[in-house]
This record gives C-alpha cells, sequence and structure tokens, in this order.
C-alpha cells in the first residue's frame, strides 16, 4: 500500500491508496496542530473517527494518523509492514528538482536549500519527511514537488526583466505552483480525447482557492501565471492576482501603509473577498450576484475576465489551443464562471454547448462541455493531487534507487 502525506504548518492530510492505486482505503487529517482545537478526523470504508484532544506538535499528529490506520476498530491496516511506500507533497523545490524524487539525506539537504523560497511550507514538509522515517525506517520514500513541472518553463517564461544578477544570485524567477495538479488534470486530458499528449496544445484553468493557468504544449509546461511570490495571475479567494507592481510603492509611500500591511492586504484581503466585500468564497458570492449584490457580480466578472485573458495570451504563447481544462472547486463546480470565461473566444475555436456545461458539476470523471463537433475540445477534469503523488511514489518506490 502506498501513503501520501501532505504537512502543512498546522496539518497533516494523509490518504492511504491499494497497491494498484485504484482504491483509497483511507483518508484523514490533523488539523490545527499546536493550537487549541486540535483534533484528527479519519475515514475508512464507511467507519470514521474523530479525536478532539492537543496535538502540540507534528510529532504526536503523525503517530496519532498512524496509530488510526493501525487502530483495531478502525483501521485499515494490521502492521504497520504494510505501507511499502510514502509520498510527500513537496512545496518548493526551485530549480533543483526538475521532477519527483526517491528521498535520501543528501535531498532532504537540497529541499533545506530551498527553504528560503518558501519559508512557510518548506519547513513544514522536512517535518513530515522526517517523523514518517522515523516512524517507517526502511520505507522508500518520495518527494513530489509542486514546483517541478514547471522547471520545463523556457528563460524567456520564467525571467523577470530586471538585472540579471538577480536571477543569476538569488534565484529570482518565476517558478509556478499546482503543479502536480496541472501535470495529473493535462494526462487525464490526453487520455480521455485518446490523443498522444505530444500533440496537445493545452491551457489548464486551476480554479481554486488558489488559482493557476499554464500553457501545456506536448505534455510540457512552457507558462504559468503564478510566478516568485504566489499572489500573481488571475485574483484568487483572498489574493489579488496581477496588479501594477508600482501600486504597492504608492501605497507605501502616499498612503502610508507599512510593508507588512501591504502584504497583509494583497494576500489576505484581496481578490473575491476585497472585490465583493463579501466572501472568498466563489458560491456565496455566486449566490449574493445572482440576489442582485453588484459588487459580487463585479468580483465574478473580474475574475472571469482574468481567466479569459489568460486563455488568450497562452494560445498566443503556444501558436495555438486545441485543448482548455477546467479543474479544482471553481473550475470543476462552477459552469457560470467557465461560460464567463469562454465567452467571446469562438474566434480561437472555443465554444461551451450550455446542457454540457450545466451538467458537468461535481463529478469524478473528465467530462467534455464543447459542443460535440468543434473543434477545441473543453473539459472538466477533477484534479487529484494525491493520486498523480502515489502515482509516481509508486513508480519511483519500484524502480528502487534514487534518480
Ligand atoms: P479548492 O481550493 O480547489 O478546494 O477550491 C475551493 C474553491 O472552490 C472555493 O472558492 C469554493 O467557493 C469553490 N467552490 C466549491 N464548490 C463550488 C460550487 N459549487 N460553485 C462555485 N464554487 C465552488
Amino acid at each position: 500500500m502506498i501513503l501520501t502525506i501532505n504537512c502543512g504548518s498546522s496539518t497533516i492530510k494523509f490518504q492511504l491508496f491499494s497497491a494498484d492505486l485504484s482504491r483509497v482505503l483511507a483518508r484523514g487529517a490533523v488539523n490545527q496542530i499546536g493550537e487549541p482545537g486540535s483534533h484528527l478526523s479519519y475515514r475508512t470504508n464507511g467507519r470514521s473517527l474523530h479525536d478532539a484532544r492537543p496535538f502540540p506538535s507534528h510529532h504526536e499528529a503523525f503517530e496519532a494518523s498512524i496509530a488510526a490506520l493501525l487502530d483495531p476498530k478502525h483501521g485499515a491496516i494490521k502492521s504497520i509492514g504494510e505501507i511499502e511506500a510514502v509520498g510527500h507533497r513537496a512545496v518548493h523545490g526551485a530549480d533543483l528538482f526538475v521532477e519527483s524524487t526517491l528521498i535520501d539525506d543528501e535531498v532532504i539537504a537540497k529541499m533545506e536549500e530551498c527553504v528560503p523560497l518558501a519559508p512557510l511550507h518548506n519547513p513544514p514538509n522536512l517535518i513530515g519527511i522526517r517523523e514518517a522515517r522515523k516512524l517507517l525506517p526502511g520505507v522508500p520514500q518520495v518527494a513530489v514537488f509542486d514546483t517541478a513541472f514547471n522547471q520545463t518553463l523556457p528563460p524567456k517564461a520564467y525571467l523577470y526583466a530586471l538585472p540579471y544578477r538577480f536571477y543569476q544570485e538569488h534565484k529570482i524567477r518565476k517558478y509556478g505552483f499546482h503543479g502536480t495538479s496541472v501535470r495529473f488534470v493535462s494526462q487525464r486530458a490526453a487520455e480521455v480525447l485518446g490523443s498522444p499528449i505530444a500533440a496537445l496544445k493545452t491551457v489548464v484553468c486551476h480554479l481554486g482557492n488558489g488559482v493557476t493557468m499554464t500553457a501545456v504544449d506536448g505534455g510540457r509546461a512552457v507558462d504559468t501565471t503564478i510566478g516568485f511570490a504566489t499572489f500573481g495571475g488571475v485574483m484568487m479567494g483572498t489574493r489579488s492576482g496581477d496588479i501594477d507592481p508600482g501600486l504597492i510603492f504608492h501605497l507605501n509611500r502616499a498612503l502610508g501603509l507599512s510593508l507588512d500591511e501591504i502584504e497583509r492586504i494583497i494576500y489576505r484581503e484581496s481578490g473575491l473577498l476585497g472585490l465583493s466585500g463579501v466572501s472568498n468564497d466563489m458560491r456565496v458570492v455566486a449566490e449574493q450576484a445572482e440576489a442582485g449584490n453588484e459588487h459580487c457580480r463585479l468580483a465574478m466578472e473580474k475574475f472571469a475576465y482574468m481567466v479569459r485573458g489568460y486563455i488568450g495570451s497562452f494560445a498566443a504563447a503556444m501558436g495555438g489551443i486545441n485543448c482548455l481544462v477546467f479543474t479544482a472547486g471553481i473550475g470543476e463546480n462552477s459552469p457560470q464562471i467557465r461560460a464567463m470565461a469562454c465567452q467571446g473566444l469562438e474566434f480561437l475555436g472555443i465554444r461551451v454547448d450550455e446542457a454540457r456545461n450545466r451538467a458537468a458539476v461535481g463529478g469524478k470523471e473528465a467530462l467534455p462541455i464543447n459542443p460535440v463537433g468543434t473543434s477545441v475540445p473543453v473539459l472538466v477534469v477533477p484534479t487529484d493531487e494525491e493520486k498523480m503523488i502515489a502515482m509516481d511514489t509508486l513508480r519511483l518506490a519500484l524502480s528502487g534507487h534514487p534518480n
């Protein structure tokens, strides 16, 4: 069996996959680690467990997660030896990791080097890896990097037009995120279309609480919207997306806001929440827009307009588009945003069938939403980052040596 682990600053999420990856045997999470409300929730085969108690650190949380998997009543396994490999979500691999990697001491040292680029995300990833190595010694462990898929971007896409030394000396460049999701759905799209991935010029719209758009040409990422930091590109739940960088100076000098205040505004108070004044949740914003709230309507319009702009931009970057994919919370569940984002793109061959679009909500299967017979397939593809992590883990664990 394969265990996947996604370790955040105050959470551990885990899933246990059957050896052929066809089934999720158990899934669980410990939330609010180190905080008063910490608790573990866990589900397997129709049975569930809720354990609210202090989890002062990731160590206790990790031990409790493994104990839940082994629990005589609620567990999914009888002995820890049944876990044959562990796959870890790793956020930032900089330019040191171009693909998923079997973990050894050298890999951990390189991941430490990446910490300054993702100070909030990489340290908890490393804690998860160390805990897993302690509790499951000798079991192959694999790191699957969010940034790896975007390592194929050409320099013209990943460089900023700053003095070159900032790239050379400080690794300042576009890295891109959500790569594991984008890789999964672009591969799924090719499978569903029965097309060799090499023939596809795909724009993937990963529209969730975080938003990433990626141009995938022949299976390789060639451009993406999120850059060095994680607020660029399309506006998100609470993040602004692209703004004129000059605004940061203006907010500081003319309005007297500190850099910390500006950062908080851009990351936590902007996006859907900032424009609507109501919520960062697209469901709430859409409901209120329907009820006549003009700010909510505007927030949706701006969101869809930004998505549409990047579809056009990436079609231009690739010299064409012959597949458009929507995924993640909003992409998989909001026919309205999908229709708005595709409006006016008929000149690229992109059309949306109203009935198919309305029907493609919250399903587990990839579904086309373009009218039958139109040239550009528009697909809704449910993402599954854990499955992608498990697939890489299985492949590398079987290969038996660090690549
Ligand atoms: P994710 O980060 O992929 O979990 O996506 C979270 C986002 O998906 C939130 O902004 C939700 O509002 C949005 N979402 C989930 N369900 C729906 C829905 N039925 N309609 C619109 N947005 C949705």
